[in-house]
């Protein structure tokens, strides 16, 4: 899986309208925006759907 286009593994915002945080999961690069680390931290099993194996992983 390859993004050209930076985005929001969320809200698919890009870097014109959001800062975007560099992930990197199971070798793939993903990018997050400050609005959504927080349901990456607290609540990762919505982010199944956008991110592969999420839905297996475990609230911080
Ligand atoms: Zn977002």
């Amino acid at each position: 899986m390859e993004n050209s286009e930076k985005v929001c593994i969320f809200c698919k915002r890009n870097q014109d309208e959001v800062p975007l945080v560099h992930l990197e999961f199971k070798n793939t690069s993903y990018w997050i925006c400050p609005q959504h680390i927080p349901v990456l931290i607290h609540d990762p099993s919505k982010l199944s759907g956008h991110l592969p194996g999420a839905e297996t992983m475990q609230a911080g």
